[in-house]
């Protein structure tokens, strides 16, 4: 199993690792069973003030890491940047808040007394992806050490040395080194650690495939799951929008990570009345876009983390336009093999295709028609995938009333769909299921104890 850096941009290896073997693996394990015995006995207090140094260390290193991603998965560095500051901010919320978030809670019962308690699980395995390498692991692990929680993290094969930085950035705040560690491994052994008993929950985010192997065997081992999958977000434009903010936005919401996040906006669906001009506007901001080296801060979007999502990206869209998709936007890649993937817009797609059903996870955007608010509800729910939604529209009470009625994790009305450590993220059908960030994401992996005084 190759664990391996290697440029997006440039397709040069810049670093091999050697996959720990399972001898070595089930060492750190064992180290991280016995911190889960003694971490939970520290106080919240001392939990803070490490999370709140490691949030100090991120933004300190905050260049460094942004360069990292840069380097091993194309992510522009001033995005990196950004990323990293929001790894800071969440750092700083559950530092802040944990202990609010798991305080006994009385209960009122015939008891003399009556509380639930929340107590930490022990070790948490976390397999995680590579399109936010320092986010989607932050927003796992600052909620999870703060509730007492150890943490294992298996990072995707491609960012090796984002996971090691972010194994340093919580050892060098001062926590102890067996409460976070980073197994270079593949997911070969993910199977071995989910079936010992040491290994108390886990969490993946990533792709329905890799969810579906993981929960299997935590299912069969009876452990819980946390699972953040793939999201095929539908971008309603109702007649009575603001369509030049509405098609601003859409560009923006297509192209974060050069498209490759779950809660990019896939679908626009959009009412027949204005297509024509929304198709028009985001053309025109799509095309605006700066590409080039991730390393240079002017580049606004940069190639996809691997070769190989580019070639799988246009497979999707080649069988769509055979099976009668419309190119709205000349785009895509300039050849087989290559990461850069240049933004395309596709309609007259129909269920027969994979635009229809798949997530494009790249800057593909599928434009849909809709007649009427009921069709456009139907469409947005004709997905596999529930994550999350958009609705522009001038009448808020409009808005919030079909927000209602769109089956996914999270809608947002004039605004992109986005995540904040305050509201809880996750998504329904096969977008996944529990939450990360707000209090119910800390609650996830902890035992809520009835304790009953009589
Ligand atoms: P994967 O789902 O394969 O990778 C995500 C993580 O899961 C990685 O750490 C990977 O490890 C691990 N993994 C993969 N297979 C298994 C398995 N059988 N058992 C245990 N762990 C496993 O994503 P890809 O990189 O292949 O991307 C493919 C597609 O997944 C994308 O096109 C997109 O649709 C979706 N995806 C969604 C993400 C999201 O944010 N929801 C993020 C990334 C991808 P390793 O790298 O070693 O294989």
């Amino acid at each position: 199993m190759a664990i391996e850096s290697i440029n997006p941009y440039t397709g040069r290896v810049l670093r091999r690792f050697r996959a720990f073997s399972w001898a070595k693996t089930e060492r750190i394990l064992a180290q991280a069973s016995r911190a889960a015995t003694s971490w939970p006995r520290t106080t919240f207090a001392e939990r803070s003030s490490l999370m709140h140094r490691a949030a100090a260390l991120l933004r300190e290193r905050q260049d460094e890491l942004a360069r990292l991603m840069a380097l091993e998965m194309g992510k522009p560095v001033a995005d990196g940047r950004a990323e990293i500051e929001k790894c800071a901010l969440t750092c700083d919320y559950y530092a802040d808040h944990a202990a609010e978030f798991l305080r006994d809670e009385e209960v009122s019962t015939v008891a003399r007394r009556s509380f639930i308690a929340y107590e930490p699980l022990g070790v948490v395995l976390a397999i995680m992806p590579w399109n936010f390498p320092f986010w989607q692991v932050i927003r796992f692990a600052a909620p999870a050490l703060m509730a007492g929680n150890v943490a294992l993290l298996k990072h995707a094969s491609n960012v090796p040395q984002c996971a090691l930085a972010l194994e340093s950035i919580f050892h060098d705040a001062g926590f102890p080194p067996a409460t976070f560690r980073t197994l270079l491994i593949g997911s070969d052994l993910v199977e071995k650690l989910l079936q010992d008993d040491r290994v108390m929950a886990a969490t993946l985010t990533g792709s329905e495939l890799a969810g579906s192997k993981v929960a299997a065997t935590a299912g069969a081992n009876i452990k819980k799951t946390v699972l953040e999958l793939g999201g095929s977000d539908p971008f309603v434009v109702l007649a009575d929008a603001d369509l030049e903010l509405a098609a601003k936005t859409a560009a923006q919401a297509r192209m974060v990570n050069a498209g490759q996040s779950c809660i990019a906006a896939k679908r626009f669906i959009v009412h027949k009345s204005i297509v024509k001009p929304f198709i028009s506007q985001l053309k025109t901001h799509l095309l605006a876009l700066r590409t080039g080296d991730p390393l240079d801060a002017a580049t606004q979007y940069g190639p996809l983390a691997r070769p190989d999502l580019a070639d799988e990206l246009t497979k999707q869209v080649e069988d769509s336009v055979k099976a009668g998709a419309k190119i709205e936007l000349h785009g895509g890649q300039s050849k087989p093999g290559t990461a850069l993937f240049r933004p395309m817009i596709i309609s007259g797609v129909k269920p027969n295709q994979p635009a229809y059903h798949e997530e494009l996870f790249g800057p593909v955007a599928i434009v849909l028609e809709a007649r009427d608010d009921d069709e456009a509800v139907r469409l947005a729910n004709d997905s596999r995938f529930g994550l999350g939604a958009a609705i522009w529209t001038r009448d808020l009470a409009r808005g919030e009333a079909l927000a209602r009625r769109i089956a996914a994790g999270a809608v947002f009305v004039n605004s992109m769909v986005k995540s904040s450590p305050e509201m809880p993220f996750g998504g329904i059908k096969k977008s996944g299921y529990g939450r990360e960030l707000s209090y119910l994401g800390i609650r996830e992996f902890v035992n809520q104890k009835s304790v009953w005084i009589g």
